[in-house]
């Protein structure tokens, strides 16, 4: 009788702990269309930064090399880039789009489970060409309409997945110009921000608030349209807010396509490689810093699909990707390295490739996390890659570390590779390379630029190549040490230790060892160390000298 008692009890137990434990995951993606940073960074937009604060943000998310919003949006919904989808127009067309073989997020969404709540909104109709599996799909004529709707549906109803998108920046911007320096233009990112503050209060007013788990995206497609310079058309801003999400500034900085896989993940849809998508979940908290493996992301080159043919900004995975670098297969094109030749054994399916033209990605990671080993100088690292190119072509490519300071300022740098034709003895592959050396102190990130450079300008291919790139964090191992006792000074025990940077010694002493006090303490800064008994002498005492990490 006692033990069918605790079951029943045991059994109701768990319901309730279920009940507080699952709450439903659910997304609201906000695209603020033609936002440039810039300009958002001299507007008053106190709902974005509240956003931001509950989360983690971007300033510096890539976007579509086509600038507009037709092929950046399908990026985002499809999660591949334009070599996939097909949508490349500049001038908005979904012709020849590829979305049976890529569909959208609603699609994936809608496969695991029919009866999630999906929604989507669009401020120009055709956007909804992308999303014909979303439940609801509905066109709206100004941003204060699609607001409203947006909140009605918030408050009214139980979405689990809502797009909604605010077009008047861009449409701000196309009127007045884009930038800072334009009022009216910073002026409508003001009012797009408010209107998120309405979503996110509607959000937040939702009756069952408490037992769902949201986040809250938001999202540029682009900043002024076509401009050469990627810092005003390409770059924009993600916010990934909400209580799954990480906190502060996200590196390596995210990708449009990468808000895909961000959807599914929290929607806890598995990503099925067959998909061949080109995202990666961006804004949760990344995997703890290990020592002893590498802690660049996607350093083989793996993590998305390549191209056989010598394409232009294939878009990395975990790279922040602007220039002509690219992404090749081994053996898919006879100029590019094979999958047998010269190269790492370990070589997967693809390597880092120049493509076109001269170009770099870069990455940077955050090491705040191991600051206090850093500071004490305990942290070695080794660089290491594979390099290549071409037979008697000498296109390069270089691996460079700059390692910086909380304030982004360069502390100090490292570059392997540069493998010239003679050093491949003429033959199109890769060779290695790496160096060691110590983490400077200060240092809170590492950025790596993988530069492919092409020999001869006005040249249409590039041979460079690079694979699997390396930078691993190693806790140095600390040297015996000796103590070397003082003459005796009448009244004081004194003996002096090595003293190495970072590490604390502590004098103790013990009365016929019955237990150990600690009676001296201090921190090595490189010298030797003297380490005093003040009570000295004590009868009967005997001293001991250790030596800890902070
Ligand atoms: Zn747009
Ligand atoms: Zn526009």
């Amino acid at each position: 009788m006692r033990l069918v008692k605790n079951a029943l009890f045991l059994a109701l137990f768990f319901c309730a702990a279920a009940d507080v434990l699952a709450p439903t995951n659910k997304v609201l993606i906000i695209g603020i269309d033609g936002l440039m940073p810039s300009a958002l960074a001299v507007a008053q937009t106190p709902n974005l930064e509240e956003l931001k604060a509950a989360g983690c943000y971007s300033m510096r998310a890539v976007n579509h090399p086509v600038t507009h919003s037709a092929a950046c949006w399908s990026s985002m919904f499809t999660g591949v880039w334009g070599d996939k989808h097909l949508v490349n127009d500049p001038g908005n067309s979904f012709a020849g789009n590829q979305f049976t073989k890529y569909p959208s997020f609603f699609k994936r969404l809608e496969g695991a489970n029919s009866g999630l709540q999906t929604l989507c909104f669009a401020r120009w109709s055709p956007l909804l060409t992308v999303v014909p599996d979303a439940d609801v799909k509905l066109s709206f004529s100004s941003d204060t309409a699609i607001t409203d709707e947006t909140c009605n549906r918030l408050t009214n109803s139980n979405p689990d997945v809502l797009y909604t998108i605010l077009l008047d920046v861009d449409s701000a911007g196309h009127t007045y110009g884009w930038g800072a320096t334009v009022t009216n233009y910073v002026k409508e990112i003001e009012k797009a921000d408010g209107r998120v503050g309405q979503m996110n209060a509607a959000l937040r007013s939702r009756a069952t608030y408490s037992q769902e788990n949201w986040l809250v995206i938001v999202l540029s497609d682009h900043g002024e349209h076509d401009h050469p310079d990627p810092e005003r058309s390409r770059m924009t801003l993600h916010i990934v807010s909400g209580p799954s999400a990480a906190r502060g500034v996200m590196w390596p900085s995210p990708s449009i396509v990468d808000v895909c896989a961000t959807v599914l993940t929290h929607m806890e849809v598995a990503i099925d490689p067959a998909w061949n998508l080109d995202c990666r979940v961006e804004g949760f908290p990344l995997p703890a810093i290990r020592y002893g493996s590498s802690l660049i992301f996607n350093g083989n080159a793996e993590a998305t699909s390549g191209t056989s043919v010598y394409a232009t900004n294939r878009g990395i995975a975990w790279w922040f990707d602007i220039a002509d670098t690219t992404l090749g297969i081994y053996g898919g094109n006879p100029g590019f390295p094979s999958p047998a030749g010269p190269g790492p054994t370990e070589r997967g399916t693809n390597l880092f490739l120049g493509g076109t033209k001269t170009g770099w990605i870069s990455q940077r990671i955050d090491l705040s996390e191991v600051a206090s080993a850093a500071d004490a100088s305990l942290l070695s690292y080794s660089l290491s890659g594979w390099f290549g190119g071409a037979g008697a072509k000498e296109d390069t490519a270089s691996l460079t570390v700059n390692f910086l300071d909380a304030a982004g300022t360069v502390l100090g740098t490292r570059r392997i590779g540069d493998v010239t034709a003679a050093d491949r003895r003429l033959s199109t592959g890769l060779v290695e390379r790496s160096a060691e050396g110590d983490l400077p102190r200060e240092c809170r990130f590492a950025e790596f630029v993988l530069a492919t450079t092409a020999a001869q300008s006005g040249t249409s291919v590039n041979d460079a190549s690079a694979d699997n790139l390396s930078f691993v964090l190693n806790l140095k191992t600390d040297p015996p040490f000796s103590i070397l006792p003082q003459p005796s000074v009448p009244g004081h025990f004194s003996v002096v230790a090595p003293g190495l940077a970072g590490h604390i010694y502590t004098l103790e002493r013990s009365v016929h060892f019955l237990g150990w006090t600690s009676v001296a303490e201090s921190t090595g800064t490189g010298p030797p160390i003297m380490l005093t008994d003040p009570s000295a002498p004590v009868e009967g005492a005997f001293y001991r000298v250790g030596r800890r990490r902070p």
